[in-house]
């Protein structure tokens, strides 16, 4: 959606993998389901248990992945260290803001530098857990990634953490409800600047 500046409001919530950013994002469409919707990305990973395609993500084929990037379909995509592929589909903004709403995009930070660069009205949100050995703990408890996938995505966490002051927000997810709250007062204050908000 355009906001009052002429800037298109697109909302980027970044962190590390285990962080709950998913848990948050969750909370957060729900109670702003009027204002924001997700912007949902197209992935080559295997669906874990509990997620639904074209919830979550588009789930498909690395085939299927490569012809859409040949298309110029991606505002943005990113090859992961453990081997998934993961894309925002230009279709997926263009759908939010026919509905007059505004785009939540949830990225890797590589991906969101990509997006803050390229779109001038970008708010982006950084999600952090409260320490290394609880991102370690909740990533090992979610076991939805073997030992060696886990050991990536935690070397990669570091490296996250240290891109965080480039990001608008830093939020610390040290209890969800809290987190969540944050994250919500966040959004609606930028909704407010942007003058998109319909209601108070
Ligand atoms: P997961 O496999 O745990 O769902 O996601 C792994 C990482 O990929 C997360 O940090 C998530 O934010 C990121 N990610 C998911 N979809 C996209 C996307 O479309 N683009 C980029 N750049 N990152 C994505």
């Amino acid at each position: 959606m355009a906001s009052s500046t002429g800037k298109t409001l697109v909302l980027v919530v970044t962190g590390t993998s285990g962080a709950g950013k998913g848990t948050l994002e969750k909370i957060l469409l729900e109670r702003m389901s009027e204002e924001v919707a997700l912007a949902v990305s197209a992935t080559t990973r295997e669906r874990r248990p509990g997620e639904q395609d074209g919830r979550e993500y588009w789930f498909i084929t690395p085939e299927k992945f490569e012809g859409l990037v040949e298309d110029g379909e991606f505002l943005e995509y990113v090859d992961l260290p453990w081997g998934a592929r993961s894309g925002t589909l230009r279709s997926e903004i263009d759908r939010i803001k026919a509905q007059g709403k505004v785009p939540l995009l949830d990225l890797e930070t590589d991906g969101a530098l990509r997006v803050q660069r390229t779109i001038p009205g970008a708010v982006t949100i950084f999600v952090d857990a409260p320490t290394f050995a609880e991102l370690e703990r909740r990533l090992r408890e979610r076991a939805t990634e073997s030992s060696g996938e886990i050991q990536v995505r935690l070397d990669l966490a570091r490296k996250q953490q240290t891109l965080k002051d480039r990001f608008d927000y830093a939020i610390v997810n040290d209890d969800v409800e809290r987190a969540a709250q944050e994250l919500t007062e966040i959004v609606r204050r930028e909704l407010q600047t942007a003058g998109t908000m319909t209601r108070p």
